[in-house]
């Protein structure tokens, strides 16, 4: 195995073209045996149900090197899992869980010169999504789609730590009560772009989007949960029907609980009690834990007593100890760690 020439420590979050990409199709009503290709483009009517009407899901995951040189992914089966609920909510077929964490790891083992070495902070990101791809014009589902994987190299999401970042609370939503906010949809990120874009015109890291009955309970940001810790080191995440079921906030909630000893729940949060708090992070697979120093209520500001220059103590904690799973330096839970080589 010869790594690739690549500057690992200085890789932004960004797309580099790999070797290779895996790709089954759908149509007749059943998947093909699926394979790793080389071509990175991809050929589709002008009328593509995907072009046509978005429809489109995604996951993403990353591949690690561990302290003693593996490549090991991080609860793929979860992906798979969650995958599969997105495509039942949006008319599609579901890719058999089985098979999306053996093409996961075809995939990074057919792009192994580039999973980032140990201490680089870098890691390879995985990308399996599905879209519908025969021409659709009235409104239906496609009846052929493609599954596809690729992978790309990108770099430690926190140059020089994780500084924590101001957040405004949004005046659009993100989701609705028994809309499409619980899966991994293009179309969740397709609406939040404009509210995203408006953020950071106005100075703002991300957004908090409230539930959008009532506008009085957190739920998410456009791509990460929240936790938060109160001032006698309880961890509280918000609970709601359209928020988006995080792996990585759902492991942490396992790792305050069982690893660190803490009380953990699971529950409505509401914007009125968040100057109440001590920490706040926001959790995805990207980050792992951004810690939120500041959020912005239309002018009044809430400042956590964690502050503006590091991450709070229990967030840390609970950052180290996730991480430390993720890279081989703690024992994980059973089934967490999937070994790629
Ligand atoms: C992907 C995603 C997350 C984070 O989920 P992880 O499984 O932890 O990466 C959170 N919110 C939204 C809306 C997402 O799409």
């Amino acid at each position: 195995m010869a790594k690739k020439n690549i500057d690992w420590e200085n890789l932004s979050f960004g797309y580099i073209k790999t070797d290779k990409r895996y790709v089954s199709n759908y149509s007749d009503g059943k998947w093909d045996d699926g394979a790793l290709i080389e071509d990175d483009m991809i050929t589709m009517s002008e009328c593509a149900c995907v072009l046509q009407y978005a429809q489109t899901i995604f996951e993403g995951l990353k591949a690690y090197t561990t302290e003693d040189g593996r490549i090991v992914l991080f609860r793929p089966d979860l992906n798979a899992e969650r995958l599969a609920n997105s495509a039942r909510r949006m008319e599609m077929p579901v890719f058999p869980e089985d098979r999306f964490v053996d093409a996961v790891v075809q995939t990074v083992k057919a792009n192994a010169d580039y999973v980032p070495p140990y201490g680089t902070g870098a890691t390879l990101y995985v990308r399996p999504y599905m879209f519908g791809i025969n021409p659709v014009i009235g409104v239906k589902p496609a009846d052929d789609f493609q599954f596809r994987v690729f992978t790309t190299p990108v770099g430690p999401y926190f140059k020089g730590g994780a500084k924590p970042i101001t957040i405004k609370i949004s005046d659009f939503d993100r989701a609705a009560p028994h809309g499409t906010g619980n899966i991994k949809a293009g179309l969740n990120y397709a609406m939040s772009l404009h509210a995203i874009v408006t953020a950071h015109n106005e100075g703002f890291a991300e957004n908090m989007y409230l539930d959008a009955q009532t506008r009085t309970k957190v739920e998410e940001t456009g791509g990460a949960n929240f936790l938060f810790i109160t001032k006698d080191n309880k961890v509280v995440t918000p609970k709601s029907d359209s928020i988006l079921p995080s792996i990585t906030r759902r492991s942490l909630m396992y790792v305050a609980k069982e690893y660190l000893g803490l009380e953990v729940e699971e529950r409505e949060v509401y914007l009125e009690e968040l100057c109440d708090f001590a920490e706040c992070g926001l959790c995805g697979t990207a980050a792992v834990i951004s810690p939120v120093g500041k959020i912005v209520d239309h002018g009044k500001e809430i400042c956590f007593p964690s502050g503006m220059e590091k991450m709070g103590p229990t967030t840390q904690k609970l950052y180290d100890t996730l991480t430390g799973i993720q890279m081989g330096r703690l024992e994980a839970p059973e089934g967490w760690i999937k070994v790629v080589e």
